[in-house]
């Protein structure tokens, strides 16, 4: 559906004050309402400047909404928010973009921690304006990127389907999904989300309209995927589909220790019992920590799933077990009420400096204890931690950087910065940056959708053997480096 907000209608009268009519190549400056006809006579203004479908705004509410993220570390105001009603949109800013060399991110819902999102005195594009579920067949979802999956996943059970792996928090969009690898309770069995798309459309940093997947253009597609929208804008994916269940059966298993829980969740990785195993862990009332397995069996209402077969040989605390059923789409939105109480309490407001890692199996142990043993419970803020297993072996994409040993443990510490100040938040990421060396010597990795200080050369080691050509790939599809600059990862 177009906005209907184009230069030509704002000449015909929808005039706003805030919407961008031109680009003053002098100052460097958006024109708006006020300030075109005069810039206009001064011959200042771009003369290629698009004539967009969406909008392109420079109030101090758009602004001041693109100027930070979930995370709250970092500030940075943009000049203007493009809200594209078209994939057109996004080609038109991009052109016009690398022609005046404007910085320009993308942002989904935001929920990054760093400021990845962010664009200092440029552009960011929010994709929240494309969100149309474009198709669902029986194999296959195709849906506009910036879709949040909790809004696309009740139609597709609708439909009576799902997708193999789904994120645990639905807010995150599709192309925010893809951007960075996408973990769910099923990625024990089905790896990432960028593992189970089919194909990607993409708009490069040069405004270039491209599709890609593993059978066409398939360095394209390797590089998108999980691939920090260092390359191009994602503005569309499919995904293949699996017949959904109306039911989820939700155990939780408790242990006092880390080697009994591992030695179960690598046993339910293994064995397939379950659809959905994940875990975290949590301060214990009498000290110390206990170690939560949550494994899930979907089921059709008429069917019953057989707890003895599905708990047989576990070595859970079994007077602590709680077994649960719930409608699937519940299970899939589980989140929801937590973070509804997060919300009421102002803590999901808070500086969030997070440090999610990817640890190898063979090392977790001690580096779980010992990174444990070591947090003050000041320095978690009462954020959780969460820690589950994973198989190298179903989680291909080549960008989404893991271990090398078929099993690890996504381990992370999703802080919440007490006192809430952008200074205490940073405070903590210098821990978290000491914890992610000693992370790295054993061999683990960053998922990176936290607040870890990272460095040119730290991308440089983090992306090994695809650095070349990741810089290679850089350098054609984003030449001025003008996509994406907020990781800092190809820094000039
Ligand atoms: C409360 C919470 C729960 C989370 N739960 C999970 C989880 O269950 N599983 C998981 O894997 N992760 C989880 N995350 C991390 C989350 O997946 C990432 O931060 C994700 O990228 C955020 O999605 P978003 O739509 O808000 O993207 P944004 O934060 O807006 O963007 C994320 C990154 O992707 C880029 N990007 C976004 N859209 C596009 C696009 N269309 N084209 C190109 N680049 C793009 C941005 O530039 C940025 O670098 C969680 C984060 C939060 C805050």
């Amino acid at each position: 559906m177009k906005q209907g907000l184009s230069r030509r209608n704002l000449v015909k009268g929808v005039l706003t004050a805030s919407v961008v009519l031109g680009f003053n190549t002098i100052t460097r400056t958006w024109a708006t309402n006020a300030t075109y006809a005069e810039e206009h006579a001064e011959g200042a203004l771009a003369t290629d400047f698009p004539d967009f479908d969406g909008q392109l705004l420079t109030d101090p509410d758009s602004l001041n909404q693109a100027a930070e993220d979930f995370g709250h570390i970092e500030h940075k105001v943009p000049q203007a928010v493009l809200l594209p009603a078209s994939k057109q949109d996004i080609i038109k800013l991009m052109r016009f973009a690398n022609q005046h060399m404007i910085v320009v991110s993308v942002k989904g819902q935001g929920f990054s921690t760093a400021g990845e999102t962010l664009a200092d005195a440029g552009v960011v594009i929010d994709t929240s304006s494309l969100n149309t579920i474009q198709s669902i067949t029986n194999t296959t979802l195709h849906v506009d990127a910036g879709a949040r999956w909790l809004d696309v996943m009740p139609t597709l059970l609708e439909h009576q389907k799902t997708l193999p792996i789904v994120v645990d928090f639905l807010e995150i969009t599709v192309g925010g999904s893809i951007s960075v690898g996408g973990f769910g309770a099923q990625s024990f069995k089905h790896g990432a989300m960028t593992d189970i798309v089919e194909s990607i459309e993409i708009v490069t940093g040069q405004g270039q309209l491209l599709q890609c997947s593993a059978k066409s253009n398939g360095w394209l597609f390797n590089a998108i995927r999980a691939g920090l929208g260092q390359f191009g804008i994602i503005v569309s994916a499919c995904f293949k589909l699996e017949p959904a269940f109306s039911m989820a059966r939700y155990f939780q298993l408790i242990y006092t220790d880390f080697a009994s829980f591992s030695k179960d969740n690598l046993f339910l990785i293994e064995s397939n019992r379950f659809d959905g195993v994940q875990g975290g862990v949590q301060p214990s009332e009498t000290g110390g920590w206990l170690f939560i397995l949550q494994a899930t069996k979907y089921y059709n209402s008429d069917e019953t799933p057989d707890n003895a077969a599905l708990l047989k040989d576990l070595n859970y605390n079994p007077d602590a077990l709680t077994v649960q059923d719930m409608p699937f789409l519940t299970f899939l939105n589980r989140l929801a009420p937590i973070i509804e109480y997060l919300r009421s309490t102002g803590l999901w407001d808070y500086p969030h400096p997070w440090c999610p890692l990817l640890i190898p199996a063979s090392k977790a142990e001690s580096f779980v204890n010992q990174t444990l043993q070591s947090l003050k419970p000041e320095d978690l803020g009462g954020g959780p931690i969460l820690l589950s297993g994973f198989n190298h072996c179903n989680m291909p994409t080549p960008l989404l950087r893991k271990p090398d040993e078929k099993h690890f443990f996504y381990f992370s510490l999703m802080r919440n910065a007490t006192p809430p100040t952008k200074e205490r938040a940073k405070e903590l990421m210098l821990l978290n940056r000491d914890i992610y060396e000693s992370a790295q010597q054993l061999g683990g990795y960053y998922y990176p959708v936290g607040a870890i200080p990272m460095e040119q050369k730290d991308w440089s080691q983090h992306f090994g053997r695809y650095w070349r050509p990741m810089k290679m790939l850089k350098q054609w599809m984003d030449p001025k480096h003008i996509l994406n600059p907020g990781r800092a990862i190809f820094n000039k």
